[in-house]
C-alpha cells in the first residue's frame, strides 16, 4: 500500500476542491460574518505567509487566545500547515497558569481576540518567548494597546499572498498542536498532538458508528476551541465540508438556542453545565431546535435528568461521550448498537448516561489490583486506554511517568464495565469519596440529587471524618422557582431509596452556584478546600 502522509493539508485541499461555496458562520463582536470555505482557504494561505513574514517557521509555536470564530479556525489550519504549532491557549487560565503554559510551551508569536487583549497586557512582563504579537479583530486598525510589536490580523490577511503553497512534505507525526490540561491540581500539563494524531482522530468521529459527522452537518462547538480541540469538529468539518457555525465571544443560552434555531445546527457539542443552562432557556423562552440530529456532552458525567430532557422532551438524541485532553479527545461513546436498539423510557436513558463503547481505532481496559476487572458492570477499577490518538507524554514533564505507562495511558478515572463492554465512569480517582475503606461515586449521588425536580446543580465532595476517613457532603443550587419549598431533609429523604444507607451525605449545604474550572466542570477541589473542615467542628 502507499505510504502517503497523514497530513493536514488534505483537509484543507478536499474543502478547497470539493466544497468551494460551504459556509463558515461566525458570530464576532461585530455580529454574524458569513464566509464560504474558497473565502475560508484563501485566507488561511494569506495567513500563512504573512505569519511566515513575521517570524513562523517550521516547529515553532503560534499561541492562540481566542473564541470560537472564523479566525481561530484560519489559525487552526495556517499554522500547522505551514509546519509550525498551534498552542490553543485557555483564555480561562488564572494569570499565574497563563504565563506557565505561555512559558512553557515558548510560544514565539500570539495571537489574540480584541477583547482579550487586557489580559495579556496584564502579564506581558513575565512572558519571556513570545515576540510577537496578532490582534484579531475584525478592523483592520488595530485598537489601543501596550503590546508590541504588535499587527493587526485583518492587515496580515489583506498583505498575504493567496496562492501560498502549505507544506507538502511534513512528516506525518510531525507536531500540529498543543493544549494544556486544565490543571486542578499543580500546574497545567502539556499535549502535543501529531497530524497523524489528528487525522485519524477526525476519520474516527465521521464513523456512522461514532458521531457520523458528515458533508451534510452543520456543526456548532460550543466547547471552546482551546478545550481539547473543540472534541475535533472544527478540523472534522473542514475536512468533511460540513457548514460549521463557530458561536463567538461570550455565549449565552439564549445565543447558543438562536443559533441552533437560526442557522439549522445539526451536531453541536459541550459540556453538562452548557445543557443545563440551554435546557433553563428552553424552558423560559420558544426556540426551534428540531434541527438537531444529535448533540454530544462530555467532560464531565451528564446527569440523567439533562439526558432525559433533551431525549423525551426535546426529542434530541443525547451522546455522552468521553475523553481527555490527553486522547484528542474522543475515546468512547453512548452511541446506540443493533442489541441495543428498541430501548425507550428509562432503558434508553440509562444507557446514554453510562459513557459507551470505545471508539474503533483505541483500546480500553479497566483495571484493579487483581488485573482487569469483570465486565459486570460493578467492580470497579481504574480506566487506561492506548491508540493511534492518545498521547504519550506530557510535554517536557516529569510527571509523564506516573501516567503513561508500558504503553497506556492511566486515566486516572475509576470505572466500571458491563457486559456489552459499556464502560460507566464512576468518579475521578481523586473525587472518590473513601469512607471507612468502602468507595463512594460522588457522581451517582449528584446525579440523584440533580434528577430532583427543584435541583439546579448539585456536586458531591469528600470530606474528612473523624471515624470514617471521609464522608460526603453534598452542595446544592437549587431553581429559582424552589428556593423557598425544598429542604435539605426533602432532598436526604429523596436520595435514601436509591442508595445504601451509608452512602447517603451527612449533610446537605444550600449555594448560591457551585464553582467551576475553566471549562466549565466543577472545581470540587475548591468546594473541598472552603468545607474540608465540616465534620470536624
Ligand atoms: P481537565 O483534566 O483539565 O478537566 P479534560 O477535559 O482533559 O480536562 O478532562 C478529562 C477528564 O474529564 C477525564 O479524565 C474525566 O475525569 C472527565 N470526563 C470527561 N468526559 C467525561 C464523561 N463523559 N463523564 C465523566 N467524566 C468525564
Amino acid at each position: 500500500m502507499m505510504n502517503t502522509p497523514l497530513l493536514l493539508t488534505s483537509f484543507i485541499h478536499r474543502a478547497e476542491k470539493y466544497f468551494p461555496q460551504k459556509q463558515i458562520i461566525s458570530r464576532t463582536l461585530s455580529g454574524i460574518q458569513r464566509f464560504t470555505y474558497s473565502d475560508f482557504v484563501k485566507r488561511t494561505r494569506r495567513l500563512s505567509s504573512s505569519l511566515e513574514k513575521i517570524g513562523m517557521e517550521p516547529g515553532i509555536k503560534v499561541g492562540t487566545f481566542a473564541w470560537n470564530h472564523h479566525q481561530h479556525l484560519e489559525a487552526y489550519f495556517a499554522v500547522p500547515c505551514s509546519g509550525a504549532v498551534l498552542h490553543m491557549v485557555n483564555i480561562r487560565l488564572s494569570p499565574e497558569h497563563l504565563v506557565y503554559v505561555i512559558n512553557h510551551a515558548e510560544d514565539k508569536i500570539l495571537l489574540i481576540d480584541e477583547d482579550l487583549v487586557p489580559v495579556i497586557e496584564k502579564v506581558r512582563d513575565q512572558l519571556h518567548t513570545v515576540e510577537t504579537f496578532v490582534i484579531m479583530s475584525d478592523e483592520r486598525s488595530l485598537p489601543e494597546t501596550t503590546l508590541s510589536p504588535v499587527y493587526s490580523y485583518e492587515e496580515l490577511i489583506e498583505q498575504g499572498d493567496e496562492n501560498y503553497a502549505f507544506k507538502e512534505d511534513l512528516d506525518e507525526n510531525s507536531p500540529a498542536g498543543m493544549c494544556y490540561t486544565s490543571a486542578t491540581t499543580g500546574n497545567p500539563k502539556g499535549v502535543v498532538y501529531s497530524h497523524r494524531g489528528i487525522y485519524l482522530h477526525s476519520m474516527a468521529i465521521g464513523l456512522a458508528d461514532t458521531l457520523a459527522l458528515s458533508e451534510r452537518d452543520v456543526t456548532m462547538p460550543v466547547v471552546p476551541m482551546f478545550h481539547a480541540n473543540a472534541w475535533g469538529l472544527p478540523f472534522a468539518s473542514v475536512w468533511f465540508g460540513a457548514t460549521q457555525v463557530l458561536p463567538g465571544p461570550g455565549m449565552t443560552p439564549a445565543i447558543i438556542a438562536k443559533l441552533i434555531q437560526d442557522e439549522k445546527v445539526t451536531f453541536t457539542a459541550g459540556v453538562p453545565t452548557i445543557w443545563l443552562g440551554l435546557l433553563k432557556e428552553l424552558e423560559m423562552n420558544d426556540y426551534n431546535i428540531s434541527s438537531l440530529r444529535a448533540l454530544i456532552c462530555g467532560g464531565a458525567a451528564a446527569p440523567k435528568s439533562v439526558i432525559r430532557a433533551f431525549e423525551q422532551t426535546h426529542k434530541v438524541p443525547f451522546i455522552h461521550g468521553y475523553g481527555m485532553t490527553e486522547t484528542s479527545p474522543v475515546a468512547t461513546l453512548s452511541t446506540i448498537t443493533s442489541s441495543m436498539e428498541g430501548a425507550v423510557g428509562e432503558e434508553l436513558i440509562d444507557i446514554r448516561a453510562k459513557q459507551g463503547l470505545v471508539v474503533p481505532g483505541l483500546e480500553i481496559k479497566v483495571i484493579n489490583e487483581k488485573g482487569e476487572v469483570p465486565w459486570d458492570g460493578n467492580t470497579m477499577g481504574e480506566l487506561i486506554i492506548r491508540g493511534p490518538w492518545v498521547a504519550d507524554e506530557y510535554y517536557r514533564d516529569e510527571r509523564s511517568k506516573s501516567t503513561f505507562k508500558d504503553g497506556w495511558l492511566y486515566t486516572g478515572d475509576i470505572a466500571t464495565i458491563n457486559e456489552q463492554g459499556c464502560i460507566k465512569i464512576t468518579d475521578r480517582t481523586k473525587d472518590l469519596i473513601k469512607s471507612g475503606g468502602e468507595w463512594i461515586s460522588s457522581v451517582d449521588l449528584e446525579n440523584a440529587l440533580m434528577s430532583h425536580e427543584g435541583v439546579f446543580e448539585a456536586a458531591v465532595i469528600a470530606v474528612p471524618h473523624p471515624k470514617w476517613q471521609e464522608r460526603p457532603l453534598a452542595c446544592v443550587v437549587l431553581k429559582d422557582a424552589y428556593k423557598d419549598s425544598v429542604s435539605k431533609q426533602e432532598l436526604l429523604d429523596y436520595l435514601a431509596p436509591q442508595f445504601a444507607k451509608w452512602w447517603i451525605p451527612d449533610d446537605l449545604l444550600f449555594m448560591q452556584e457551585i464553582p467551576k474550572t475553566s471549562v466549565g466542570k466543577f472545581l470540587k477541589r475548591a468546594l473541598r478546600e472552603r468545607l474540608q473542615e465540616h465534620f470536624i467542628n
